[in-house]
């Protein structure tokens, strides 16, 4: 059985072997017993001392379950939007507060849109997946990976200038743009990301700031030809 801790802490690099599997699993048929045993709990507030471990293990199991989905986006396995938020502004402010360095990038697939519609949608997850795994071997496991909405995904890049930033977004985007994405026995040419990147500085006053500037930059990336970086 699934721990609180067996999947609160999973490192990133075991979010994406899980990410690489099926679903992260979990009965219904468990959950329906666990929603069962809540309401026995508050129905009688008298469990059997032999079954009293049982009960707390399952309600740590559905516990975990909410937890792990809230801050998760089940195509990829990476953090989700509303986690991605928090963690932005809580970097934000230690930057600001320890004048650390920090940078933060958003990364949008170019031309998604043709690729759903020339290969199918199952295509398409397939290539958001695999683009994920690969956004997660490119970075430290102290940095940060976010799938921020459809076909973007955002990185924080802790105690690394902008200057420093861009050697692996590079590596990046020249993975992607020579990688092989095979689907069906088919492969799928052409696939590219735009990057626009940014960092805290002395001008930079806000979160929101900061994102502003990494999503004009990204703008500036698409206007400029797309398969680029741009800060
Ligand atoms: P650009 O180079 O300017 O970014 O063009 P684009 O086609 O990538 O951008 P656009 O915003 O026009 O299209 C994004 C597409 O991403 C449209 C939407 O159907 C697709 N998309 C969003 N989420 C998912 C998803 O979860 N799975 C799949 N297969 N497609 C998705
Ligand atoms: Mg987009
Ligand atoms: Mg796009």
């Amino acid at each position: 059985m699934y721990q609180f801790h067996d999947i609160i802490f999973l490192t990133m690099e075991e979010r994406r072997k899980k990410s690489l599997g099926a679903n992260f699993d979990f009965p219904p048929s468990v959950l329906d017993e666990i929603q069962k045993n809540i309401e026995d709990i508050i129905l009688n507030f008298d469990i059997p001392e032999a079954n009293k471990l049982d009960v707390i293990h399952k309600i740590n199991f559905m516990y975990s379950q909410t937890r792990y989905m809230s801050v998760t986006d089940p195509l990829t396995g990476l953090y989700n939007r509303r986690h991605f938020e928090d963690n932005l502004e809580r970097e934000f402010l230690r930057a600001k507060r320890y004048k650390s360095d920090l940078s933060f990038a958003i990364i949008d697939i170019d031309f998604f849109k043709t690729i759903n519609d020339t290969y199918g949608h199952s295509c398409g997850d397939f290539i958001l997946k695999t683009i994920a795994n690969l956004i997660l071997e490119t970075f430290r496991k102290t940095d940060l990976v976010f799938r921020y909405g459809g076909e973007e995904f955002t990185v924080i890049i802790t105690e690394t200038s902008i200057e420093n930033a861009i050697i692996p977004l590079e590596r990046l985007r020249q993975n992607i743009e020579k990688y092989n994405f095979v689907y069906e026995g088919k492969s799928i040419k052409n696939i590219s990301i735009s990057i626009g990147v940014a960092e805290v500085n002395d001008e930079c006053q806000s979160v929101h700031a900061l994102f502003e500037q990494a999503d004009k930059a990204l703008y500036k990336a698409k206007q400029n030809g797309r398969n680029q970086i741009m800060s």
